[in-house]
């Protein structure tokens, strides 16, 4: 039976890539994202056998009706990527914004908790395979979840945050059959890092230096690794967040022990 994948923050960046890699491997998607014109736009794109609708992932009745709408269309969802996002503010600690703290928080950690609550019913609903798989959840984390960034306080709890519930929910759904793993990119090409960079807030020459492979990730590297947490490939994965990063994580040296 053909896939059936819900993915947040679709209409953009790491979102975008991923419905369009999941399409192309033969899933049907829903695009959930903020702006419902832009989401519907991409589902056409990708084809009739897709689906846009507005989400709000911070809301709950905006999650509800996205996810009762998916359900009704598609009669079954097996995949669930947590991927709506929002870049943070960039400021020292004491001038932060407690508002733009919040909201942060909100997208990232409130927004993979309502929507996991919400699309779990259904997929407790579908049918077991042989080795009793039901379907597969993957958050999007970050490095500056697992390292410090200075000044970027809101965006490392937030993606702290989702690690730990990625665990939480993984023990919780194993015996039904449902895999909730997480990606935690290093530097992705999108709008998000560009927007940062417009601010000044990321130096993108020194995170190439920063980074053993040198460069920032193209999206499509991204959704790679999360169509594989999403496969039977990865069926014995569960609970664990997978570094995409070009081996930022791993870098304990110096920028200049890496450029010669
Ligand atoms: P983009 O800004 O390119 O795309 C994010 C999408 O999420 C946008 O379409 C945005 O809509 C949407 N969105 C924002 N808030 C909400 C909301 N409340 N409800 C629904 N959709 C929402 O970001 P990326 O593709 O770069 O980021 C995707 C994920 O990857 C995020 O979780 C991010 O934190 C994470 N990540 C990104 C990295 C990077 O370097 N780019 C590195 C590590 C992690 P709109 O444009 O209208 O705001």
């Amino acid at each position: 039976m053909q896939d059936v994948i819900v993915i947040t923050g679709a209409a953009n960046g790491i979102g975008w890539a991923t419905a369009r890699r999941l399409a192309a491997d033969g899933a049907r998607v829903a695009l959930l994202d903020l702006c419902a014109h832009q989401v519907q736009g991409r589902a056409q794109e990708l084809g009739a056998a897709h689906l846009g609708l507005a989400c709000d992932v911070t809301n709950e009745a905006s999650v509800r009706e996205a996810v009762a709408a998916a359900h009704a269309h598609f009669g079954r969802i097996n995949g669930l990527v947590n991927n709506a996002g929002i870049g943070d503010q960039s400021a020292p600690t004491v001038l932060q914004s407690v508002d733009a703290f919040d909201r942060v928080l909100a997208v990232h950690v409130r927004g993979s908790y309502l929507m996991s609550r919400a699309v779990i019913q259904h997929m407790l609903q579908v049918q077991a395979t042989a080795d009793g798989q039901r379907g597969a959840i993957v958050n999007i984390g970050s490095v500056a979840g697992i390292a410090g960034i200075p000044a970027r306080n809101a965006y490392s709890a937030a993606k702290a945050g989702i690690a730990g519930m990625t665990r939480a929910m993984a023990c919780e759904w194993a015996r039904d059959g449902i895999r909730v793993n997480a990606v935690a990119p290093g530097y992705v090409q999108t709008a998000l890092v560009e927007e940062l960079a417009a601010q000044g807030a990321i130096d993108m020459e020194g995170i190439c230096r920063r980074s053993p492979i040198g460069r920032l990730a193209r999206p499509e590297e991204i959704a790679h690794a999360i169509a594989f947490l999403l496969s039977v490939k990865a069926s014995y994965v569960t609970g664990v967040q997978l570094p995409v990063d070009g081996g930022w994580t791993a870098a304990g040296c110096t920028d200049s022990a890496l450029n010669d």
